[in-house]
């Protein structure tokens, strides 16, 4: 039996793609893929082990020893600028399949997911193409002197392991990069999400990128395909999106045969909001930061702080918007918020709306799964959810949800928001409000992130540093970055 994405009865099945072909795992395994929009099953979904992690990495290393690693840069970039042209030509196939398995609405997918799919593959594309290496010409004792230039050349096999909340975006922004810098990559993308990276499969060998050179493998973290893929001898470096704790655990195994890996992990952003903000533009930020993707988003807002003499108004107003995002089925006109991924992760969710509740904090805003109607009512559905009055050292402050919620205090001074913002073990982005350019400048400079946004959210120039900084993640992808992770120098040194 062979398929990829194929639409069955209704349902979408998802194989493992290896070296160009449609594979459904030797011991049979699967796992159900369900709608978090109403838990109806979506598909089936073959669970690669061993044997087909065995297989991914032998047909990347064909890939590297064959046509793959023997084209010049220039082939590879049209290649890549035709699977971004192909996934745009695709475009309604992968919105479906990322609204199915996420349950967001059409309107975010359409507009961020899929355009940005696509995106990343042209961009690195053009990076590769427009950065040179370095060269030094020396003298030498005979006086005939030598020159050294560094000739950038791939890492190998790329393990590519992916989170849920943003499945195809996150995954191509290391794809693209990967394979722009002619490695081959195994992607695992995560269980909860299965239907674009194998989708990408079907786009990839359509226009011609060979055997090997892009493999899924579908499965779970330990004792799965994530597990068996990132211990792979064959692996030579891992770049991962996802927890902090899972990073840990990639760490270790990676640590076996001394490869590299690029991080990037959860967070506990906070916003700061000063009084002489855009007071508009400010809520219309934080809201976004706080609710958007049904705050399934990395580099969203968690913690709000807000100037004191605007902080009641603030208060209001972020009451109101919270209040104004109606959930609904994903392609429904109106609908302002998806449900969360999973049951698993609304119970999740929801223990941290439980011990707000305990810990005294006063509920603005939800604080509870909302009420739906018909089938519905079997989906992960959750209150957009605002508490005041908790102290810093409360979990719900601590602790990354993962959800459209958000604990809000008042601060006096900018020493203090600075110092609250910093005051966590992460450090992946902060959002600033302030029409203070000097103090936007000097408090830009001093919170402990990877990314500061000042009057602004997830605005991103895809030439641009990406990645946390404490707990948050280790190493920068985005433009010439990416090249560190994906490539190495080689120089060369000749005698003249
Ligand atoms: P997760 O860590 O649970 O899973 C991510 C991936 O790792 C999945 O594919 C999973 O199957 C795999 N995995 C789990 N255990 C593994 C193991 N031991 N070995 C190998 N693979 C393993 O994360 P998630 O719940 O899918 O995503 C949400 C998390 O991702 C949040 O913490 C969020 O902050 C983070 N995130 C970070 C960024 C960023 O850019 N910093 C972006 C998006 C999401």
């Amino acid at each position: 039996m062979s398929h990829s994405v194929t639409q069955i009865n209704g349902t979408w099945d998802c194989a493992n793609f290896i070296g160009n072909e449609f594979v459904v795992a030797q011991s049979g395994k699967t796992f159900e893929n369900r709608s978090p929009v109403d838990h109806r099953l979506i598909g089936q979904v073959s669970e690669a082990g061993q044997p087909e992690v065995e297989a991914a990495v032998r047909a990347a290393r064909a890939a590297l020893e064959g046509p793959w690693g023997k084209l010049d840069i220039a082939k590879r970039s049209e290649l890549l600028y035709a699977v971004g042209d192909e996934i745009n030509r695709r475009f309604d196939d992968f919105l479906q399949a990322e609204v199915a398995d996420t349950g967001k609405p059409v309107s975010l997918a359409s507009h961020l997911d899929i355009p940005r799919g696509a995106a990343n593959f042209r961009i690195f594309a053009d990076v590769v193409k427009n950065v040179p290496s370095e060269f030094f010409s020396m003298s030498t004792p005979d006086g005939a002197g030598a020159i050294n230039y560094a000739l950038r050349v791939p890492k190998g096999v790329i393990a590519v392991i992916c989170p849920w909340n943003l499945p195809l975006l996150l995954m191509t922004w290391k794809v693209g990069p990967a394979l722009a810098c002619g490695n081959a990559v195994i992607v695992k993308p995560s269980e909860e999400t299965p239907s674009t990276a194998t989708l990408l499969g079907e786009v990839m060998k359509k226009v011609g990128v060979p055997a090997g050179v892009y493999n899924v493998v579908h499965g779970f973290g330990p004792g799965s395909a994530g597990e068996y893929l990132t211990r792979h001898p064959g692996v030579n470096a891992i770049t991962f999106t996802g927890e902090t704790a899972t990073g840990s655990a990639i760490m270790k195994a990676a640590a076996e045969g001394v490869r590299g890996v690029s991080f990037e992990l959860g967070g506990k952003n906070a916003g700061v909001v000063f009084a002489d903000c855009d007071f508009q533009a400010a809520i219309e930020g934080i809201g976004r930061a706080v609710f958007a993707n049904c705050g399934q988003v990395c580099l969203g807002t968690e913690r709000v702080y807000v100037e004191r003499p605007i902080f009641d108004r603030f208060v209001t107003a972020l009451k109101a918007k919270a209040e104004s995002l109606k959930p609904g089925r994903p392609e429904a006109t109106g609908t302002g918020i998806g449900p969360l991924i999973s049951r698993e992760h609304q119970r999740k969710v929801l223990s941290y709306y439980q011990k707000a509740k305990d810990e005294g904090a006063h509920v603005v805003a939800g604080g509870g799964v909302p009420s739906m109607p018909g089938e519905l009512a079997d989906g992960a559905w959750i209150e957009p959810t605002i508490w005041t009055g908790l102290p810093e050292t409360s979990a719900v402050i601590r602790e990354e949800i993962f959800g459209p919620c958000c604990h809000i205090a008042p601060f006096d001074t900018e020493e203090e928001a600075v110092r609250l913002a910093n005051d966590t073990a992460y450090g992946l982005a902060t959002t600033v409000w302030t029409t203070n350019l000097t103090r936007a400048h000097r408090v830009a400079a001093r919170i402990e992130v990877g990314i500061c946004w000042i009057n602004s959210w997830f605005l991103r120039d895809l030439r641009t540093p990406f990645g946390g900084s404490k707990q948050s993640g280790i190493g920068r992808e985005g433009g010439v970055h990416s090249l560190e992770f994906y490539t190495e120098l080689r120089n060369v040194c000749i005698k003249l």
